[in-house]
């Protein structure tokens, strides 16, 4: 099975760090002899075919942090960019339907972001009751994306994420969702660092979060949200910020280029 897999590696980034190829070849190893497992026991699972994609993993030399902000926009949205313009950073946001904001779409590209697909209604029980349910909310939002910006969006995160309950419970859903997603070129995306701020947390807490969490993380993907009532997660982001550069890490935006950040295989990458 490995023979139609193709991921690509710059040799010279990495012969720049031993731990690091090696960290690359067990969690692609250890993906492959999991997704063989699963395929065995009749449950194939999208992490199989994500592999097969052509990812550059030069782009991650454990050095470069892809933050994400999801469940926008907002009223704080403007703020969240003002913010990463002002440290020069670049983020991904997984947006939802929000025609109050409909001008933050263009916005968040204009200043050199990408945007991703997240939900229109970011109903669980509405999204994962079928299969149609799940595309036409994609398909909505996707839709509304191209309209405000002319950008075709080519990564989507699952609204509680591809390993939570809601998608465990609608494993069906979730497989024939992966599979329209590859047919169109699109990658998803879990996180594998969290700012815990889907409900409430304080400002030391949501640093907390991160910064504690972002050093034994080769590729580090950030979940926060830029959502109502992010507040806090808004006045902890300078300091993430101003920390996360002192220690040497540059930030990028996701693509299907990226490798894929997915709970249960690459979580701990
Ligand atoms: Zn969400």
């Amino acid at each position: 099975m490995e023979g139609g897999r193709k991921v690509l590696y710059n040799g010279n980034k990495m012969n720049k760090s031993e731990k690091f190829q090696s960290a690359v070849f067990w969690a692609v190893t250890l993906s492959l002899l999991l997704a063989a497992a699963l395929t065995g026991m009749g449950i194939q699972g999208g992490q199989e075919r994500a592999l097969e994609q052509e990812i550059d993993t030069s782009v991650s030399d454990g050095k470069t942090v892809y933050l994400t902000f999801d469940d926008g926009p907002s009223y704080l949205t403007e703020q969240f960019l003002e913010v990463l313009d002002a440290y020069g950073v670049k983020a991904t946001f997984f947006v939802t339907y929000q025609s109050d904001y409909a001008d933050m779409y263009r916005e968040i590209i204009d200043r050199g972001h990408a945007i991703g697909v997240h939900s229109a209604s970011h109903v669980y029980s509405e999204i994962y009751a079928s299969y149609e349910n799940w595309l036409q909310d994609f398909t909505k939002m996707y839709d509304y994306i191209f309209e405000q910006t002319g950008v075709y969006p080519l990564v989507y995160r699952f609204p509680g994420g591809s390993y939570g309950n809601p998608c465990k419970n609608h494993p069906q859903v979730v497989e024939q969702a992966i599979e329209y997603l590859e047919s169109m070129g699109i990658q998803y995306f879990d996180w594998n660092v969290s700012a815990e701020d889907g409900g409430y947390v304080s400002i030391n807490d949501a640093y907390r979060n991160i910064i504690d969490h972002i050093q034994p993380r080769h590729l580090p993907v950030i979940l926060m949200h830029d959502g109502v009532e992010k507040e806090n997660t808004l006045a902890a982001l300078p300091d993430v910020l101003k920390q996360l550069q002192e220690w040497g890490y540059t930030f990028d935006t996701l693509s299907p280029q990226v490798l894929p950040i997915h709970q249960g295989t690459s979580w701990d990458y």
